[in-house]
């Protein structure tokens, strides 16, 4: 299935982004990816029609169970990621939903990192509890909180690092250890850092979650999302998709192709912007605090240093009134969109009220939200930022900021 024989496992990752997954058509001959938009396949009367029956050899049938563009994206994933496989979904959640599904069942427990995408908290809060499933959420930045939290009957630990919105980091190495200990398995949402900054697989963790939306895409031009780890794992979470069903379409996934090819010489764009952004911001007047991996402010930056590749595009900054520079910064900016979501070529900033999120998302207990706050305060501006020259966005923000009162 589109597998690259020609293509050596040893070949630098800007290679593998732009040719693993996709080999020249046998055929046709043609360079590019090829879009398949069928939703079947002619096939021989004696294939299996199970699910449970599905392997590496089995033909396409059907574009729930396989497509071919859609594997051309999970080859080249695999490759960038380091894993032995990879699962595509229709969106980050749908693959952070299947994921929870293959490991969980009632009575299972499940530790999980307090700060998360906040639509993955609030499965955890408001969910996956209906179904049995018992979620406890600890602050995993401190190994010593999960190594506590692990229970006889703990299944999962669910990791985001990077985590969104606060930028906190895991220690994914030591974290994988305590949980394999424990007997459980260990999934990571590396969103932010992608396979440019990281491989969480080769820290120990056993899972890669992306929303392929973010910076695998690139664009903000399509929905995907991903998880990639051991061909044993990934062949029972693919019989999943195929019964669940939010699978991606092949036009998504020959889209998210086109921006894979990229990944790596964006990452490096996306974080010299962020850090000559980081820089700026950390000496204006307005700015009370920056939040970036790629600073030795950073209260992790030893961490960051040690475990990451690539310090990723995105920061956070904290004013001395955060709704008030919100609305300066919707009604002010000329080249950044005031918008949530985040990798894309163009730069994205909104603001995230403290005592909303701990509302809607994330109910965390008193000492929980006293943490959130260290890197956090009363609100933060995520900024995503994009592949525009840092010069412009720095003067953008300098211009939109200019009513603002000091911080
Ligand atoms: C956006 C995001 C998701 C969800 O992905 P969708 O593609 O929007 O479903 C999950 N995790 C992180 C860290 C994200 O930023």
């Amino acid at each position: 299935m589109g597998h690259d024989e020609k293509l050596s496992p040893n070949v630098g990752l800007k290679t593998a982004a732009v040719h693993a997954g996709h080999p020249p058509n046998a055929i046709t001959g043609a360079s590019a990816p090829d879009l398949v938009m069928s939703t079947t396949f002619v096939i021989d009367p004696d294939v299996a029609f199970s699910a449970d029956e599905l392997t590496d050899e089995s033909p396409f049938v059907y574009t729930r169970w396989g497509n071919p563009t859609v594997r051309q994206l999970e080859e080249k994933l695999a490759v960038l990621e380091g894993t032995e496989d990879c699962v595509c979904f229709a969106s980050g959640m749908a693959a952070i939903t299947a994921l929870f599904l293959h490991c969980l069942k009632a009575g299972d427990h499940v530790v999980m990192s307090d700060v998360t995408y906040a639509a993955a908290s609030e499965l955890a809060n408001d969910r996956w509890p209906h179904l049995g499933i018992d979620i406890t959420r600890v602050d995993t930045s401190d190994a010593e909180q999960v190594r506590a939290a692990l229970r006889p009957n703990t299944r999962l630990v669910y990791l985001e690092s990077p985590a969104n919105p606060l930028m906190r980091l895991t220690d994914v190495a030591a974290v994988s250890a305590l949980a394999h200990e424990a007997g459980a398995l260990v999934a990571v949402d590396s969103t932010f850092s992608t396979p440019v900054g990281y491989r969480p697989v080769e820290l120990g963790a056993d899972f890669v979650i992306h929303s392929l939306t973010k910076y695998i895409c690139g664009h903000g031009d399509a929905i995907g999302g991903s998880v990639a780890g051991r061909k044993d794992e990934l062949v029972k979470l693919r019989g999943l998709a195929i019964h669940v069903g939010g699978v991606l379409s092949p036009f998504n996934a020959w889209l998210i192709l086109r921006g894979a090819a990229t990944l790596p010489i964006r990452m490096a764009a996306h974080e010299e912007g962020a850090l000559a952004l980081a820089r700026h911001l950390e000496d204006h007047p307005k700015i009370k605090r920056v939040m970036y991996p790629g600073l030795p402010s950073h209260p992790q930056y030893e961490l960051a240093k040690a475990q990451l590749q690539n310090f990723s595009g995105m920061l956070t900054f904290q004013v001395a009134d955060g709704p008030a520079a919100a609305r300066l910064l919707s009604d002010r900016l000329q080249v950044i969109h005031y918008a949530v979501s985040l990798g894309h070529h163009r730069s994205l900033v909104c603001y995230l009220s403290t005592a909303d999120l701990m509302r809607s998302s994330f109910h965390l207990t008193p000492e929980q939200e006293a943490s959130y706050r260290t890197y956090a305060g009363d609100g933060i501006f995520r900024m995503s930022v994009g592949l525009e020259d840092p010069a412009d966005l720095i003067a953008d923000l300098d211009q939109a900021l200019e009513p603002l009162g000091r911080g």
